[in-house]
Parts: C-alpha cells; structure tokens; sequence
C-alpha cells in the first residue's frame, strides 16, 4: 500500500550516496540496504580521505616534536579539538577531552569523578534505558565504594516516568547520567527538563549522546549538561575515537583516569605533578588518525546540516513506521511520542535473529538482538528485538526494500 505521507525533498539522497563508497554494492546479488545506522555509520570518502592523507604526508606522534612532521600532526589533531567544541558549543577546547569512544568517556567520569566526589552510601541514578556502557561502569563505581545505583523507571512507550524523580532523588545523590536518544527504542528523552530537576538539587548530570550527536544539533552551554559523551563512529568518523564533554570546573578539580605520558607536568619519584587541561586526561600516544578523520566527519555534517538531517531521517522513520505498522503479527517495541531514527519490533513466532539472517539475503542490513540494553528487553518480556535505524544517506528506496524484504522473510518464517 503506497505511503499517505508526502516525502518533502530535502535534500538530493542520490548526490549524498555518491559520497559513501561503501554503499554502491551488491550484498547476495541484491543492492545493498544499509539500516544498521545506530550501530555504527558509514564513512564518506572525505573522511577516509583524511586518514589516508594522514598516514601518506603527516604522520608522526604529536605534542612531543619539535620537528615538521610532529608539528604538523600536533596542529590537525588541535584543530580538531576547535572544531569539537565549536560543534557543541563548549565554552573552551579545556573541556574537549578526546577517549576512545563513548564507553571509555563513560567510564572516565565514572573512576575519576566517583573516586573525588562519590563516597560510601552515595547514589547514582541512571534509567531504565541505558546502554550497558551507562550501566556496567556505575555499578563498578557502587562495587568499589559501596554506593547505590538507582534506576528511572520507563513506561510501555518507551518513555521515562519523570515524576519518579522525585521518589529517586536524596540528598545523597551525586549523579544522574541519561542516555539522549535510546538506541534500542528510539526514544528522545527530555534531557533539558532532566538537567534543570537535577540543577534545582545540586546534582550534575552526564548525557550519553551516543545516539543524538549524529540526529541533532547540541549545545552544551545552552543545555547546560555537565558532561556529555559521544563516540566517532556514530556520526560518521573512525572507530576508536570519542569525546567526552566536562565543564571545566568539574573537570578541573578530578583526578587523572590513567597515568603515563603526555598528562604529567613533571614526574619525579618523590612527586608527580600533573599537565593542565585537557591533556591530564589524554595518557599515552591517542588515537591521532582518528582524531583527525572525526573532524573531517564533523565538518562533513556541518555542510549538510544537522535540522536537514533531521527531517530527512525522521521522515524515513515515519514512513517505515507507517509500513510496518500493517504487516500483521508485528509489533514495535518503543512507540514514544519523541521518537527518532530507530525503529525496534518483534514479530509473532519468529525470533529476531531468523528476521536478520533472511534479511540479509535480500541484501538488507539491520541488527537484531539485546542492542546492549538487556534491561530494557526484560521490561518488555522479549529475549531482543529486529532493528532498523535510519540515516540521511537512505532513501525512500531503502525503505521500499525494506519493507518488501521485510514481508517476503514473514511469509517464509511464519
Ligand atoms: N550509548 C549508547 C546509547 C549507544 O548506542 C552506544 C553504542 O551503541 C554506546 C553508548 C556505546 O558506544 P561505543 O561502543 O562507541 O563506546
């Protein structure tokens, strides 16, 4: 049945494509459908290009060299940290800290905040829909320190109950860390609503952007987050590069996550005195290459422009919505009102995984499984779910085939 929404044209998807080499295959005979987005992007030439140009004229180790070639690469890698935070609006390249993605951003935050301001009997909140890597390094934290973890609850949609805040919240609560967009339901929370509860009790809070860094654009001043963690890989740069977001107070008065080189000032055996911002939280040779390829990827969104982005991905997951809200025995498994770019369900009698297999043979890629948010799957009494999540670069063609690959794999399995 044809779709009753209007596609509006936003942008030229075909012109997009021709920027993602990856995308023009065959995946077993058929056109390759790329709807693993929220798993990780693809890459556009420019920012392969940056990398290949990295390792053919500038590579060196930075920061150290007083050569051409460290100077160089010291200088691209800077860059990148002013076009970080520039991106996000962060008031100062002091508070762009470059990880290896969101789960060490994360779990940074979590050793080195909770060792200076988390002690015995504090809590954390956390919700009912994060991502393990906003989980698993709390409850280390609570191991270590004897600390509670507290947990939001959700609704049947897929929403956080945020009046439950207020049974949540004590004066012994040092954190609340919440994920933007959920990735295995789609779901946009109200961060800034969030920020300012957590605000009017002193509490600070750290967004995990993973999945909103790449949908919309943010600004951390005008939210007023205290961190924010996003991973490269995301939003169409290199894996194993991430940024983590602090303001530079907070990060100021926490102690170095990892000793080593670069985030020392002076080391002697009787004392060691640590390097200023941000480099105290940069140890050992970092990922320079990616680093580099992650501003290429920033400024290729930028060119595009994120509320294009937006719309475009939120009609893709409109339109998909509207398609596979007819196929019978279908449900979707998070049907917030503020939703973007995932699309989860399940599908009576077959599990998820058969979905993703014959999928495939249709040359259609999308995830089934957990999406690392276990507890989610338990509030919804289901082992995983089938997930299609959008990007810009897919078309209404994407969708088309989608949907007929989706069908023809129901009719095989039922
Ligand atoms: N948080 C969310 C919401 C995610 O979707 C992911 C990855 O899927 C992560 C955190 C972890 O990201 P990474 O594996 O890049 O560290």
């Amino acid at each position: 049945m044809e779709s009753n929404i209007i596609n509006e044209k936003i942008f030229d998807v075909e012109k997009i494509r021709n920027d993602f080499p990856i995308l023009h295959q065959l995946v077993h005979k058929k056109p390759l459908c790329y709807l693993d987005n929220a798993a990780s992007t693809q890459k556009p030439k420019i920012v392969i290009d940056s990398i290949n140009d990295f390792y053919s004229t500038t590579n060196s180790n930075i920061h150290r060299g007083v050569h051409f070639l460290s100077e160089k690469a010291t200088q691209k890698y800077e860059n990148t940290r002013t076009t970080v935070k520039n991106f996000i609006n962060a008031k100062s390249e002091k508070e762009i800290i470059f990880t290896s993605g969101t789960t060490a951003s994360i779990n940074l935050v979590a050793q080195s905040f909770g060792k200076k301001y988390v002690n015995e009997d504090d809590e954390i909140i956390v919700t009912y829909m994060e991502h393990h890597s906003n989980i698993v390094p709390w409850q280390i934290l609570c191991e270590e320190k004897n600390v509670n973890l507290r947990v939001l609850p959700i609704n049947n949609n897929g929403e956080l109950i945020l009046e439950k805040f207020n049974e949540l919240i004590t004066e012994r609560t040092k954190l609340i860390s919440v994920v933007h967009v959920s990735n295995s339901l789609g779901t946009i929370n109200p961060i800034e609503e969030i920020i300012k509860i957590a605000h009017q009790n002193n509490i600070p809070v750290l967004v995990d952007a993973a999945q909103s860094i790449q949908h919309t654009s943010i600004d951390v001043q005008k939210l007023d987050c205290d961190f924010l963690a996003y991973s490269g890989h995301k939003i169409y740069g290199p894996t194993g590069v991430g940024v983590l977001f602090g303001k530079e107070k907070l990060l100021d008065e926490m102690p170095p996550f990892m000793g080593g080189g670069d985030m020392i000032a002076k080391v002697t055996f009787d004392e060691t005195t640590y390097n200023e911002l941000p480099y105290k939280f940069e140890a050992g040779t970092g990922n320079i290459a990616g680093v580099i390829g992650l501003g290429a990827a920033i400024d290729y969104v930028k060119s595009i422009g994120l509320e294009k982005i937006h719309k475009h991905e939120n009609q893709l997951l409109e339109i998909a919505t509207q398609k596979v809200s007819e196929i019978k025995g279908l449900k979707i498994i998070g049907t917030a009102k503020e939703k973007t770019s995932v699309l989860s369900f399940i599908v009576e009698n077959i599990h998820p995984h058969d979905i993703g297999t014959f999928m495939d043979f249709e040359g259609v890629a999308i995830r089934t499984g957990h999406h690392c948010t276990q507890p989610v799957m338990d509030f919804f009494k289901i082992p995983a779910t089938s997930r299609a999540s959008f990007s810009f670069y897919n078309s209404l063609e994407d969708i088309d085939q989608f949907i007929i690959a989706l069908k023809k794999t129901i009719e095989a399995l039922s």
